[in-house]
Parts: C-alpha cells; sequence; structure tokens
C-alpha cells in the first residue's frame, strides 16, 4: 500500500481515538490533530504521533497543552478558527472529520477548500449542508468517503453495479437500547439507560440519538447527499445482531449486503485506505455462530424521529439543519439531566414543524437555522 497521511478532526473521541488505532497498525502518518480540550490525551497522542499541527478549539486548554508540548516539533494552535485552518493546512491528502455535531461543517468546507479529500464521521455536516458540502465537493473534484458504518456499508455494495442500476437502499438499525419499548416506558429512561447500546461503542451524543432513532433519521438524511437518492428509495430495517450494516438493490432484484463484525475501525480503515483495502488481522465474522439473523420493520408510532427526519429531508432547504440544531441542543440538556427522554421527541418534532423554509445555500443560513432552532428548543422549555 502507498503511504498515506491523516489530519484526524476530533482525535480525542471515539471515532478520532479509533482513528488513531488505524493509523498505528498501518503506519499512516498523522500530519494534524485536532479537539475541543482533551489536553491530557492530545499530550499522549502528540508523543505517540508526532503531529506537525495541534489545533485545540479551547484557547486556554491550548495555551497550557503548549508548555506541555514544549519539547516536541508539534506546532500548538489555539481556537475554532484554529482548527479549520488545520483543516485547511495539512499537507496530509484525507482529513477524517470525527468532530461533533454542526461544528464540523466549516472545518469540512475548509478542507474540500484545499481540495482533500474528506473521511466524513460527521453526519450532521451533511445533514445540514449536504447541498453546499456535495456541490463545493464535486466542483473541487475531491471525495467524501463515508465512516459511519451503514454509509460505509452501502459504498462498499454500490461497487458491485452503477449508480444508474441503483433501485434501493436498506438502511439497517440496531434498534439502539429502548428496542421494543413504548412512549410510556421510555419517558422513565435515563441517562444511563440512554447510553448503554446494546452492539455498538460509541459517543455520547450519538448513542443518545441511536436510542431515540434519531441517528437513523440523520443517517436517511446522509444517504440522500452521499448517493444522491431520493428518501422514497431507502428503506430502514432493524437488524438487532449489527452485522449486516447496510444493503443496496439493484434493478434486477439483487440484493448486496456488507457484512462484518461491528466495530468501527473496519469503516475508519475503508476511508482512510480508499480505495485500496486495508490488511489487518481484527476479529472475523463466524456466521455459523451466530446462527440466526433477525430483520424487523421499525416502531415509527413510538419512535417519531425516524419519520420527522424523513419528512424534514423531504421538505429540503433548511428544514433538516433546523431539526439538526433542535436536537443537537436537546440532547445537550437531556445529557445534563434536565429534561426527560421523551422530551427530545416531542420538541424535536415541534421545533422541525414549526420552523421556516429557506433554501440552505450558504454556510450563514445553516448557521443562522442552527441557532434559530437552538434557540426555539430553549423557548420551548421555558414555556413547557
Ligand atoms: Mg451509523
Amino acid at each position: 500500500m502507498q503511504l498515506k497521511s491523516v489530519a484526524v478532526l476530533g482525535s480525542t473521541g471515539s471515532i478520532g481515538t479509533q482513528t488513531l488505532d488505524v493509523a498505528r497498525r498501518q503506519n499512516i502518518t498523522v500530519d494534524v490533530i485536532t479537539a475541543r480540550s482533551n489536553i491530557a490525551l492530545l499530550e499522549d497522542q502528540i508523543r505517540a504521533f508526532s503531529p506537525r499541527i495541534c489545533a485545540v478549539e479551547d484557547e486556554r486548554s491550548a495555551l497550557a497543552l503548549q508548555v506541555k508540548v514544549a519539547d516536541t516539533n508539534t506546532i500548538v494552535l489555539g481556537g475554532r478558527n484554529a482548527v479549520i485552518e488545520a483543516a485547511a493546512m495539512t499537507k496530509a491528502s484525507t482529513v477524517l472529520n470525527a468532530t461533533m455535531g454542526i461544528a464540523g461543517l466549516e472545518p469540512t468546507l475548509a478542507a474540500i477548500g484545499e481540495g482533500k479529500n474528506i473521511a466524513l464521521a460527521n453526519k450532521e455536516t451533511l445533514v445540514c449542508a449536504g447541498d453546499l458540502v456535495m456541490s463545493e465537493a464535486k466542483a473541487r473534484g475531491v471525495k467524501v468517503i463515508p465512516v459511519d458504518s451503514e454509509h460505509s456499508a452501502i459504498d462498499q455494495c454500490l461497487r458491485s453495479g452503477n449508480q444508474s442500476e441503483l433501485e434501493r437502499i436498506l438502511i439497517t438499525c440496531s434498534g439502539g437500547p429502548f428496542f421494543g419499548m413504548k412512549r410510556d416506558q421510555l419517558a422513565g429512561m435515563t441517562k444511563a439507560d440512554a447510553l448503554a447500546h446494546p452492539t455498538w461503542s460509541m459517543g455520547a451524543k450519538i448513542t443518545v440519538d441511536s436510542a431515540s432513532l434519531m441517528n437513523k433519521g440523520l443517517e436517511v438524511i446522509e444517504a440522500v447527499h452521499l448517493f444522491g437518492i431520493s428518501p422514497d428509495k431507502i428503506d430502514v430495517v432493524v437488524h438487532r445482531e449489527s452485522i449486516i450494516h447496510s444493503m443496496v438493490q439493484f434493478c434486477d432484484g439483487a440484493v448486496i449486503a456488507q457484512m462484518g463484525l461491528p466495530d468501527m475501525r473496519t469503516c475508519i480503515g475503508y476511508a482512510v485506505c480508499y480505495p485500496e483495502r486495508e490488511h489487518n488481522d481484527s476479529k472475523r465474522l463466524d456466521l455459523t455462530a451466530l446462527g440466526t439473523l433477525s430483520f424487523m420493520k421499525p416502531d415509527t408510532d413510538t419512535f417519531i424521529l425516524l419519520p420527522a427526519a424523513i419528512s424534514a429531508i423531504k421538505r429540503g432547504g433548511t428544514v433538516p439543519a433546523a431539526m439538526n440544531g433542535a436536537n443537537e441542543r436537546a440532547v445537550e440538556l437531556f445529557l445534563q439531566n434536565k429534561i426527560s427522554f421523551t422530551d427530545i421527541f416531542d420538541v424535536v418534532s415541534e421545533v422541525a414543524e414549526s420552523c421556516d423554509h429557506h433554501a440552505a445555500d450558504s454556510l450563514e443560513v445553516i448557521m443562522e437555522t442552527d441557532a434559530a432552532a437552538r434557540a426555539a428548543v430553549d423557548n420551548y422549555f421555558a414555556k413547557h
């Protein structure tokens, strides 16, 4: 395999640290790392990977880190703009974006502007600004390679046919920790309950999104943008075992599935090594040990944010960005134990339904929509 290098945005999170595991096992150079404030881990990462640049969003933390790593050659930059600049300044050919939420949008656009390929783990980027990001990527001739396991699977399945032969996409869904529950049971679920995901180990925000099935809604929107397909041609299939990571149906009725044990490092390796495949010694799938795989329809009467997300992408424009902003704020409040689990359902669907529709054609419009949606959530709880 040719020598690769990567910039890792959000290097201290779940996907970020697993990306560094992949970089270590493949001898991939890590040119840039960025994070919000976890300078203890950033120091370890600087000493292990000797990146050229480390950008820390929190400026005070950046100053403290500069002192800690003064004996290294890594340049430490501080501030929100430093993260965006680091994404653009990297010498790596691929920028892996594992930041959380809409904060990942500007670094993605900056990296695309410099002609970098994007390995995208930040789905909110496409949910809020899919048209903008994909048209910029096309204009600059860069590839957006999904890291999200479902979209990685779809990307792999699509290699068996042409875009014109694609008929449907079947996105699988583990069902999350609250699978089978009804609304009255969900109302009492706590932060600890929501964070106990049955099959995937992930960060807090996405784990709550998986429990509410908002994550699956966001993934449908992500797929619309990545694969240029109508939301009417996407089905969500509950598959509790998380072995089939998604499927593609072609015009002859053939369904191609991508399977494997649930391990994000496989998806990260696929994106970072693209178009080659990573040689690794990860644990292999043993189908006879599994015995059975099951499939069901999602309970959209209970988990109302999945249909709400599909209706948001059908309305289009800034509506998905408003829904996403409301969800980010609501999950933040839930993780602070300020609202209940079903409050997330109520406030996000309310904001998504009542928001104005504008063309999502500039970064400014999208950021304004996001801010307004967050304010609408706070306003909702001030009244309820
Ligand atoms: Mg996923």
